[in-house]
C-alpha cells in the first residue's frame, strides 16, 4: 500500500440518515437491459476527455473507477482512436492501435467492474480531425479538404479501398475492445469529430460515389460499421450508437426533425442503444453563460424514442432528480446521460438513491474541464476540486483524511478558496472560524456571479455556504475585516488566509510593464469598482482588456446591456481568446458584434488624459486616439496580502514556530475561481502533513516504462 492510499483511508461523510430510495426517485435506479448486457440503474457516464488518456493510463481508470464507486451504471471511456491515421497527438485521448493498448484499457474496465458498473468504449476514427502529427500518417476526410485543425496538410478524400480498410480497422478495434473487457462498444457519429459523421453531414459531404448525395447513400458508411461491430462482438457487447441528430445551424445543417429523424427511422433497432445529442461540441457541452437551461438538449431528442424500441441515452447537463425521474417517467429517456455532472459530482447517484440531495454538487456550466482537454492537460474542475488528482495525489471526492493534533483553525475570507479550505477542514475534523469582511460571503464568485450569463456560478458558494452554515463544528462572522491585531487577540495559531485580490488601475498588464501616463481628473474603473456597484457615467466606455481570458468581455455584455456606449480595445487579435478553450469564444465575439460594440484589436494603452484615451498598434506603433468620458481597465491584480505582512510583523520569530501561517487562492496566486477552490483544497488537505511528502507530490507522475 503506497503513502497515497493511507493517506485518504478515512471517511469524513455526513452520516447518511437515509439509504432508502424515496418512491419518487426509484425509477432512476432500476436495471435497464441493452443488448446482451444489464446497466444496474439508469445513470450513464457518457464518453468524455479526461486529458489523461493514452498517456496517463492509471491516472484515467482512478478517473472512472471514482465515478462507478459513485454509482454511475454504465462508465465510458473518452473517443478512443482505432488506428495511427486517427492520431489525436497532442491531445490525450484513448487509443487502441493495437494489443498492446489493451492492458491500460484493463485497467479501466476492472476498476469499473468492482463497483458493478458495465465499462463502455467509443471507438472512433476522426477522419479529417486528426491530423496524425505523431504518425504523419495521410489525413482522411471525406472528401478532398482542409484539416479541421489548423494545419497546411489537407485530408484526402478517401477511396473504396480506404472505406475497406476502415471498417477492417473498426472491426478490430472492436475485437480488441471486447479481449479488454468492455461490455459496451460504441460506433460514434457526432460533435462533426469523426468520419462516419461527416459522411452523413448534408452539407460536407458531397461525394459521387454510393457513399455521397442521398441520405441513403451517406448513411452507408454507419450503418456498415455498426452492422459489423454487432457480427465482430455482440454475442457479448453491446454496440452503441452516438449520433448527433441535430447540427443547431437551422437548414443549413441536419436538423432533428428531418434528416436527423430520418436517420433513426432508417437505424431504428440496429444499435442496442441510441447515444443522442447535437453537434458540434460547443453546441453539446454548451456553457451556461451561453445556454442556462438544464435539458437544454430535449427538445431536439425527444422524439428518439418514439422511433426505436432500443434504449435511449442524452444529456443536457441534468443536476436535478426531479427533472431526471419526470424525464424518465414520460418515457423521453431511458438513461441519464452526464459528462459534466459526473465530473462535478462522481457520487451524483449515490447522494440521490442515498437522498442526501443537498449534497450534490452542482455543476457550474463553466467549461473549465472542457478547456483541459482543449489544452491537453489533466482534467481540472471548478466544482470539484479532486477531479484529475485520483491517482496522482490519491485524493477521493467524499472521504478525507482525519485531522492530526491540532484542534482549530481561522480562515479569513470567503471567496472560492476561503469557503472550499474552511470546508475540507471541518470534513478533517477542526473546529473552524470563518471571518468574512463584506456582508455576503462568496467573494468574487458572488461578484462575478451577478454579471451577465454567469449566475449559475454562484453554486460553488452557495454549495460550500450551506455546508458550513449545518455544521455546530464552524463559527461564521460577516461583516469581520480582521487586522493582524484581531488574528493575534483571537488566539488561533493556524490561520490560512484567504483574502484574495483586486484588479490594477494603472493600466500595467501583458502587454505593457510600464506606468502610463494617467491625468487624475480621469475616470477609471476597475472590474472591482463595476462588481462593486459602480458604474461609469452613460455615455461611452472604453474597456480595456490585456488580461484576455473571460472577464473583460463579460464585462462588455454585461454593460452594453445597460445602455453604456463601448469601445473595446485590446492588445489581442480577437475577444477573449483564452475562451477558445471553453468553446465560447465564437460566441462571445458574435454577440459583442451583435450589439455593435466597437471591437478593436491588436492595440496596447499608452496614455489616459482628459477625454481620450491613447493606444499604440501592436505591430506598428500607429497611435490610436479614442474619446471618452470613462475607461475601464482589465488588466492584472494585486494579491491582497497586507493582513500576512502585518501579521508577518507582529509575530516574532520565536513565535512564529508556534504559529502557522497561510496563503491560499488568489491571495497565493491570482487564477481562475476553479485554481483558488483547488489551492483551499490543497491547503486543508496538506495541514499538518509532513513537508516532505507534500513536496514529494508534486514529482508524482505516470513513467513510459522503457522495457
Ligand atoms: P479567492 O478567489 O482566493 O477565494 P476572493 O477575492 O474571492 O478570493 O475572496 C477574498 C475574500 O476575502 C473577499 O470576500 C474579501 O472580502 C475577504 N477579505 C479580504 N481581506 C479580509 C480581511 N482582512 N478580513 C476578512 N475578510 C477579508
Ligand atoms: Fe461543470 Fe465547470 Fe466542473 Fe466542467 S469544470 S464539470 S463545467 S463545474
Amino acid at each position: 500500500m503506497t503513502a497515497r492510499t493511507v493517506y485518504c483511508l478515512e471517511y469524513s461523510l455526513r452520516s447518511v440518515e437515509s439509504t432508502q430510495v424515496s418512491n419518487k426517485y426509484e425509477t432512476l435506479f432500476t436495471p435497464v437491459k441493452i443488448g446482451p448486457v444489464t446497466a444496474p440503474n439508469r445513470f450513464f457516464q457518457v464518453p468524455h476527455c479526461t486529458g489523461m488518456g493514452h498517456l496517463r493510463p492509471k491516472a484515467d481508470a482512478a478517473t472512472r473507477a471514482i465515478k462507478a464507486e459513485g454509482g454511475w451504471g454504465v462508465v465510458s471511456t473518452q473517443e478512443t482512436e482505432i488506428h495511427p491515421s486517427s492520431d489525436l497527438t497532442p491531445y490525450p485521448e484513448q487509443r487502441i492501435w493495437d494489443e498492446r493498448d489493451i492492458p491500460a484499457l484493463r485497467l479501466i474496465t476492472d476498476s469499473v467492474h468492482k463497483h458493478g458498473s458495465l465499462a463502455a468504449i467509443e471507438l472512433a476514427h476522426n477522419g479529417n480531425h486528426a491530423i496524425n502529427q505523431l504518425t504523419r500518417a495521410p489525413i482522411l476526410g471525406v472528401n478532398e479538404m482542409s484539416a479541421d485543425i489548423l494545419s497546411p496538410r489537407q485530408a484526402r478524400q478517401i477511396d473504396k479501398s480506404d472505406i475497406k480498410n476502415l471498417r477492417y480497422w473498426h472491426r478490430m478495434a472492436a475485437r480488441r475492445a471486447k479481449e479488454a473487457g468492455f461490455d459496451i462498444v460504441y460506433a460514434y457519429a457526432g460533435h462533426h469529430m469523426t468520419l462516419a459523421h461527416q459522411f452523413l453531414l448534408p452539407n460536407v459531404n458531397d461525394r459521387m460515389d454510393e457513399y455521397g448525395g442521398k441520405l441513403e447513400n451517406r448513411v452507408r458508411l454507419i450503418k456498415e460499421l455498426i452492422e459489423e461491430t454487432k457480427e465482430e462482438v455482440g454475442d457479448k457487447c453491446a454496440v452503441a450508437f452516438r449520433f448527433a441528430v441535430d447540427e443547431v445551424k437551422g437548414a443549413d445543417g441536419m436538423q432533428a426533425r428531418e434528416e436527423g429523424r430520418a436517420v433513426v427511422e432508417m437505424l431504428a433497432e440496429l444499435p442496442d442503444l441510441w447515444d443522442v445529442n447535437v453537434s458540434d461540441w460547443s453546441n453539446d457541452s454548451v456553457t451556461s453563460r451561453f445556454e442556462p437551461n438544464e435539458g437544454y438538449q430535449t427538445s431536439y431528442i425527444d422524439f428518439v424514442k418514439s422511433v426505436t424500441s432500443k434504449p435511449v441515452v442524452a444529456v443536457g447537463r441534468f443536476t436535478s432528480p426531479d427533472l431526471m425521474a419526470s424525464l424518465v417517467n414520460k418515457g423521453i429517456v431511458d438513461f441519464i446521460g452526464a459528462a459534466r455532472p459526473s465530473i462535478a459530482d462522481p457520487f451524483l447517484p449515490k447522494k440521490i438513491e442515498e437522498g442526501r440531495f443537498e449534497d450534490i454538487r452542482e455543476c457550474i456550466g463553466c467549461n473549465i474541464c472542457v478547456a483541459s482537454d482543449n489544452l491537453a492537460i489533466p482534467i481540472r474542475c471548478t466544482q470539484n476540486p479532486t477531479m484529475g488528482e485520483e491517482w496522482r495525489r490519491g485524493w477521493h471526492p467524499e472521504k478525507i483524511q482525519r485531522k492530526g493534533s491540532e484542534e482549530s483553525a481561522l480562515v479569513v475570507g470567503s471567496g472560492p478558496a476561503g469557503l472550499e479550505c474552511a470546508m475540507q477542514l471541518e470534513r478533517r475534523g477542526y473546529k473552524v472560524t470563518l471571518a468574512e469582511a463584506n456582508e455576503e460571503y462568496g467573494g468574487r464568485v458572488l461578484s462575478e456571479s451577478r454579471l451577465k450569463g454567469l449566475n449559475a456560478w454562484r453554486r460553488v458558494a452557495d454549495y460550500r455556504i450551506r455546508y458550513l452554515q449545518q455544521s455546530a463544528n464552524v463559527d461564521l462572522f460577516l461583516d469581520s475585516r480582521l487586522t493582524a491585531e484581531n488574528v493575534l487577540e483571537l488566539g488561533v495559531k493556524n490561520v490560512f488566509l484567504a483574502t484574495g485580490s483586486k484588479w490594477r488601475s494603472d493600466g500595467i498588464g501583458r502587454s505593457n510593464r510600464k506606468t502610463l501616463r494617467v491625468q487624475p481628473a480621469k475616470n477609471i474603473f476597475t472590474p472591482d469598482d463595476i462588481m462593486g456597484g459602480a458604474l461609469p457615467k452613460s455615455g461611452q466606455l472604453v474597456i480595456y482588456d490585456d488580461d484576455q481570458i473571460y472577464l473583460g468581455g463579460v464585462l462588455a455584455d454585461h454593460l452594453s446591456d445597460l445602455g453604456l456606449d463601448i469601445v473595446f480595445v485590446t492588445p489581442a487579435n480577437n475577444v477573449s481568446p483564452w475562451c477558445e478553450n471553453t468553446l465560447e469564444q465564437h460566441r462571445i465575439q458574435r454577440s459583442l458584434i451583435n450589439k455593435n460594440i466597437d471591437l478593436k484589436f491588436g492595440y496596447v494603452i499608452s496614455e489616459i488624459s482628459e477625454d481620450r484615451v491613447e493606444f499604440e498598434c501592436n505591430y506598428t506603433g500607429k497611435k490610436l486616439d479614442v474619446t471618452t468620458q470613462s475607461v475601464l481597465l482589465v488588466t492584472e491584480r494585486h494579491r491582497e496580502i497586507s493582513l500576512y505582512e502585518d501579521l508577518m510583523k507582529l509575530v516574532s520569530e520565536k513565535d512564529s514556530q508556534k504559529f502557522f501561517l497561510k496563503l491560499v487562492g488568489d491571495a497565493a496566486a491570482p487564477g481562475l475561481i476553479a485554481d483558488a477552490v483547488f489551492d483551499g483544497h490543497l491547503a486543508a488537505r496538506n495541514f499538518e502533513r509532513d513537508e516532505g511528502e507534500v513536496e514529494k507530490e508534486f514529482y508524482i507522475r505516470e513513467i513510459i516504462s522503457l522495457k
